[in-house]
């Protein structure tokens, strides 16, 4: 019987998802996904985590549950570090032990540490250590894990070209990977939305932020579509290095798009209980006020947030931008 691995849809889903999808499944593994939010989940989450988490890991909470009892094994990496001399945010260290303390009756976890910060070698081997689980075979585990980085490389190409459509990312285990895609549809403005991926590729808690802007006639750009090259370029124009590399993505992002004669304006969004995302919205906005008058959108998302106040906030804030330039 083929052994199912189960992927919570959330977090670093949004970032690595072709990654361990391509490994897991050549090695032979059913890769099985949680559903895409919704309240309930959301609520379930909010219900089995601490209390001061973060938004998005008491979301984790949510898919872990909806998750844990179709499959054999969930897959919860340890994550570290994903750069050399950098590290992620610590709630990602700690979430196999937040789960496995906080959520009952769970199958094994295969929560392998992935903390590349001396030596990205330490990939390869932590992913060896999780396909020993299912393959004595060394041959067989390089091979997967060559076919994981390819789909990943792919994920990154299709993103940096502009022909991934965002709501391609949310919806990644149902084969919108491997479609033919062109550039996204255009508007009359564009604007970058600034955010970690896990809030505003997921449509439920962003409150379709995206489609709402399309649908206004914004075309939208992220992070996501700017190579890895350019965001370690512009972040390194703080005066200190960032070691944190959510919120260098984030920052490095900014600045660019703060310099694009094509960017009408930035928004931010942050989630609440995010201690790195209220200082990167700071740093941000103080760039933006010395550097270009650029219109700037802080939005703070939580599990209370109303979408008619999102959606009146982002009406005035592209209508703002519409007289300006009429103006101009
Ligand atoms: S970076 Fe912020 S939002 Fe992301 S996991 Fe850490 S605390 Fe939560």
């Amino acid at each position: 019987m083929t052994v199912k691995v189960g992927i919570p849809r959330a977090l670093l889903f949004y970032y690595y998802f072709p990654m361990w999808n391509g490994f897991f499944r050549a090695l032979g593994a059913d890769v099985i996904l949680s559903s895409n939010t919704t309240k309930a989940i959301l609520d379930k989450g909010v219900r089995q985590s601490v209390d001061d988490a973060c938004l998005p890991v008491k979301l984790f909470f949510g898919h872990v549950l909806d998750l844990k009892d179709r499959v054999d094994y969930l897959f919860i990496p340890r994550m570290v570090s994903v750069e050399r001399k950098e590290y992620i945010c610590p709630k990602f260290l700690g979430l196999p032990d937040m789960i496995r303390y906080n959520v009952p009756d769970l199958p094994p976890i295969l929560d392998v540490t992935v903390n590349v910060s001396r030596s990205e070698k330490n990939l390869f081997k932590a992913f060896a250590e999780v396909g020993r689980v299912f393959t004595s075979n060394p041959r067989t585990i390089r091979k997967a894990y060559n076919r994981g980085i390819e789909e990943q490389e792919r994920f990154h190409r299709l993103n940096h070209l502009g022909y991934l459509p965002h709501e391609a990312i949310e919806q990644m285990g149902r084969g919108l990977l491997n479609q033919n895609h062109s550039p996204a549809r255009q508007g009359d403005m564009t604007i970058a939305l600034v955010g970690h991926g896990y809030n505003i590729y997921d449509s439920y808690i962003s409150m379709n932020l995206i489609q709402k802007l399309r649908d206004m006639g914004v075309r939208v750009v992220t992070p996501d579509n700017l190579t890895g090259t350019i965001i370690e370029e512009k972040s390194a124009e703080l005066p200190k290095k960032m070691f944190w590399t959510l919120g260098k993505r984030m920052i490095g992002s900014a600045f660019h798009y703060m310099r694009s004669d094509s960017i009408d304006g930035i928004i931010h969004v942050a989630s609440f209980g995010c201690g790195p995302d209220s200082f990167t919205g700071e740093i941000i906005e103080r760039h933006l006020r010395r550097r270009r008058n650029i219109p700037f959108l802080n939005l703070t998302i939580d599990e209370h947030t109303g979408e008619a106040g999102i959606i009146t906030r982002l009406e005035a804030y592209v209508d703002m931008i519409r007289l300006r330039r009429a103006a101009q």
